[in-house]
């Protein structure tokens, strides 16, 4: 939650008071509980400015090995073709940890991204997210007051004691630490399965943090529970909505939390797209709802989904359940076959897509200036157990 004291700073016309849950203009204003809505400080360039695609190139040449790029797949395609290397959130963190002589890391992505990349690389790196508004409304539905609560209504239930935090790779460093602290493990969209499996060889219960939507189809689709055996812990309601009964007899405890991208498709999208192109096949990221998921015919990660259009036969339709971006993407890199996005409304990430060139021109150039600009740097005590969590990660089996 917002927090009211949070927008005093704002300038708000006379008369205008800002509400417990006033939405920040972004670039405007501070939200420390937020990850959305901070203050991007700086001369950003014009974005009308010709010169732009020039200018990044030329700071990026002038950095040389200095500076490593990052693009997480759903960035913009003005951004994506200065990135060194592109890839889901947990590629581009391995990425980030394997390139130990490059200074400067400039996350192209969200902010919880950048916070791993710091986690996983060394001291002397500096980690650099060039619009610090890109954050991630998911990982936002999570904050440590919230879970910490979570963790006492578990134990006034009885069961803090056999149940393990599994936390999935967007959710804030906080909630990372908090997996760690309490001998849980992170996971990503491909190996949620496998993170499952080790945590309830751990316990008899799993808290699944933040979305909802993956602990659910993984455990239901791929664990084989029913949906009987799973939960929705609300941190809106008092003891989460549920009672302890329900949580003593649940074996997956599931965080209310989604995608508001992956969130919008439904099964209307799915009918229609059936009915509009004959044989097609649909492929949907774990994120969606799990009535869209049994809908689909395919269901898999970010790297999954690229690699299934590359192995898909020519003259073959593919309807696509994820970010705009990286379809339209897909859609150019595959002319031999149909490839189209499954909703009929525009579905960008919001977020992702406040890296744009102007942001990205400011970064480098400051670099070149000697200037480090919107540094992302998690404390020592989070980075600690927040490593532990993800040092689970990969160990998993
Ligand atoms: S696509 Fe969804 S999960 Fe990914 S950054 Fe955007 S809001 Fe967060």
């Amino acid at each position: 939650m917002c927090d009211v004291t949070a927008t005093n700073d704002l300038d708000l016309p006379p008369g205008v008071e800002a509400t417990p849950l006033a939405l920040l203009m972004l670039g405007r204003g501070a939200d420390p509980y937020s990850e959305r809505g901070v203050e991007c400080p700086g001369d950003l360039p014009n974005p009308a400015d010709p010169t732009l695609v020039a200018r990044a190139r030329a700071a990026k040449e002038k950095l040389g090995d200095s500076v490593f790029i990052l693009g997480h797949h759903y960035q913009r395609d003005e951004v994506i073709q200065f990135a060194d290397v592109t890839g889901d959130s947990f590629k581009l963190a391995r990425e980030a940890a394997a390139r130990p002589d490059a200074p400067y890391i400039v996350f192209c992505g969200v902010h919880f991204m950048a916070e791993s990349a710091d986690i996983l690389t060394n001291d002397a790196q500096q980690v650099i997210l060039p619009d610090l508004a890109a954050g991630c409304s998911m990982a936002d539905m999570a904050t440590y007051d919230q879970v910490e609560e979570c963790w006492d209504v578990l134990a006034d239930a009885g069961i803090a004691d056999v149940t393990v935090p599994v936390s999935y790779m967007n959710s804030s460093a906080d909630i990372k630490a908090f997996t760690g602290r309490h001998n849980g493990t992170i996971c990503t969209s491909s190996n949620a399965k496998r993170a499952l499996e080790w945590a309830f060889e751990q316990g008899e219960k799993v808290l699944f943090m933040p979305d909802q939507h993956l602990g659910r189809n993984t455990a239901v689709l791929e664990m084989g529970f029913s949906l009987d055996d799973c939960v929705v812990y609300n941190p809106h309601k008092p003891n989460g909505g549920v009672t302890a009964d329900q949580l003593r007899a649940a074996k997956m405890i599931l965080w209310r939390g989604h995608c508001s991208v992956h969130g919008r498709f439904s099964v209307d999208s799915v009918d229609d797209v059936r009915a509009r192109i004959p044989g097609v096949n649909v492929l949907v990221h774990p994120e969606c709802k799990h009535e869209v998921v049994t809908a689909a015919d395919y269901v898999g990660s970010t790297e999954y989904i690229i690699k299934a259009l590359d192995a898909a036969e020519p003259g073959s339709a593919w309807a696509i359940g994820t970010e705009l971006n990286l379809v339209r993407r897909l859609a150019a890199a595959h002319p031999d076959k149909q490839v189209v996005f499954l909703d009929k409304t525009v579905c960008f990430c919001s977020t992702m897509n406040r890296i744009d060139l102007p942001h990205l021109v400011w970064a480098l150039e400051s670099l070149v200036d000697g200037k480090v600009v919107n540094r992302i740097q998690v404390d020592a005590d989070t980075e600690k157990y927040a490593k532990q969590a993800l040092d689970q990660m990969l160990a998993l089996p």
